[in-house]
């Protein structure tokens, strides 16, 4: 016979299960996979708080929760505000969308979570942003974004550039098995970047030509802004088919991750090959072709959109590791540890100090390394990390990998 407390809970188990599904809000007109990815926020999180902290490094891991300190911050407070929302059992209301987009989609908290939802939990951030977007509007700073790209097909405003002027100043043909495509970030604000990377190919005498790309569609894909993104895609699709590639290779850990990943989320097949400069530069390389290095301290930081969004660690490493006289030290967070630049996820135009607060902590790690240079491979990166280091007032050189090789090629 079971005793009264074993009826009452066996009562309060039946109740359990009677509970009926939940009831979801319409989100049919979201895209196809984002709705797929709100789906996924209703289960699978079970709320262990292992996403807060680097996983080996047992130290902070996301930079919107150490900032703000609440719940809605980390990865597991915006799952529940995706299912709070999803379920309807939250209204929507302006103050919902700072915990929204103050997140730098940098992808540390899936590197940690060890839950099924893991590889989908940045996938659920940008999917309630669209979802946000749609019911609310985008936020005004990266409105702006959505705007400058509908105009000149690149996030900063300026008149879009087709290419053609760098194309002749290189003697670049029309067609090509190779196309650098440059990235908004390297064509209108690190043009170092780009330059270097010019300068390289030419170098090693690569047949490669450019194109008259649009903005690759990552910043308003991270914002949850959606709209344009087909007609981004395929316009790339079509001058990358134009041009005759096999191969496109590209020096923006952004446009990397999108058009590795993204336009096959999007239902787009680029039908080529991507390579990211440090992986199409490597292989090409042999001994002595690298002047040496002067003993310089050189550490690495890992972009997000490389490391913890497709696990791209060791190639960056490789070539460090290839280039002569050189130390390279490591700073303490790295690989599937590290610490986010701050820069991703439309924070540097939408909330510019947690952007360069993120940057500061991650200066202050590499020069307990002692470091000279601090090295990464993304325009972005390369921005907001130097951007922080001017704030903070450091002798360290923060510089593109690209723009090494080329100095000693
Ligand atoms: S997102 Fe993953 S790590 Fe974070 S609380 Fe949920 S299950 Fe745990
Ligand atoms: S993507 Fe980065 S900032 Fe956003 S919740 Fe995850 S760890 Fe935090």
């Amino acid at each position: 016979m079971p005793t009264d407390r074993e009826e009452h809970i066996s009562e309060k188990a039946k109740e359990q299960v009677e509970i009926k599904p939940a009831k979801l809000i319409d989100i049919s007109d979201l895209h196809p996979y984002n709705q797929e990815s709100l789906i996924v926020s209703l289960d699978h999180c079970i709320k262990c708080n292992t996403c807060k902290y680097a996983f080996g490094a047992f130290t902070p891991s996301c930079p919107s929760g150490e900032e703000f300190g609440w719940e809605a911050y980390w990865a597991s407070g915006r799952i529940r505000l995706a299912r709070a929302l999803l379920t309807g059992k939250l209204e929507w209301n302006d103050e919902i969308l700072h915990p929204i987009f103050a997140c730098i989609t940098c992808g540390s908290c899936q590197d940690q979570c060890q839950a099924v939802h893991n590889d989908r939990i940045v996938d659920v951030i940008e999917a309630l942003r669209e979802l946000a977007v749609k019911r609310l509007g985008a936020p005004e700073n990266q409105k702006k974004m959505e705007d400058r790209v509908g105009k000149d097909f690149n996030p900063y405003g300026d008149a879009n550039s087709t290419n053609e002027e760098l194309k002749k100043k290189y003697n670049l043909p029309n067609n090509a098995k190779v196309v650098y495509f440059i990235g908004c970030t390297s064509n209108y604000r690190q043009k170092n970047l780009r330059n270097a990377t010019l300068s390289v190919f030419n170098k090693l005498g690569i047949d490669f030509t450019l194109v008259d790309e649009h903005c690759c569609g990552s910043p308003l894909i991270r914002t949850g802004q959606t709209d344009l993104i087909p007609d981004l895609m395929d316009h790339n699709i079509r001058v990358i088919k134009e041009a005759g590639a096999e191969t496109v290779v590209t020096s923006c850990a952004g446009c990397y991750r999108t058009l590795k990943k993204d336009f096959t989320k999007f239902g787009k097949d680029l039908g080529v090959r991507i390579l990211h400069t440090s992986e199409f530069i490597l292989p090409r390389l042999s001994v002595g072709m690298l002047k040496e290095m002067d003993k310089k301290v050189i550490t690495y930081h890992d972009p997000c959109h490389l490391g913890h969004h497709l696990g791209f660690y060791d190639i960056p490493r490789q070539l460090i590791n290839f280039i002569p006289n050189l130390e390279f030290i490591e700073m303490e967070r790295i690989r599937e540890a590290s610490w986010c630049c701050g820069a991703g996820g439309g924070v540097k135009i939408g909330y510019p100090d947690l952007a360069i607060s993120t940057a500061k902590k991650r200066i202050h790690e590499a020069e307990e390394t002692k470091a000279e240079y601090l090295v990464s491979t993304c325009p972005f990166c390369k921005r907001n990390l130097s951007d922080a280091n001017k704030k903070v007032g450091n002798p360290l050189k923060v510089i593109d990998l690209v723009e090494i090789v080329d100095e000693l090629l």
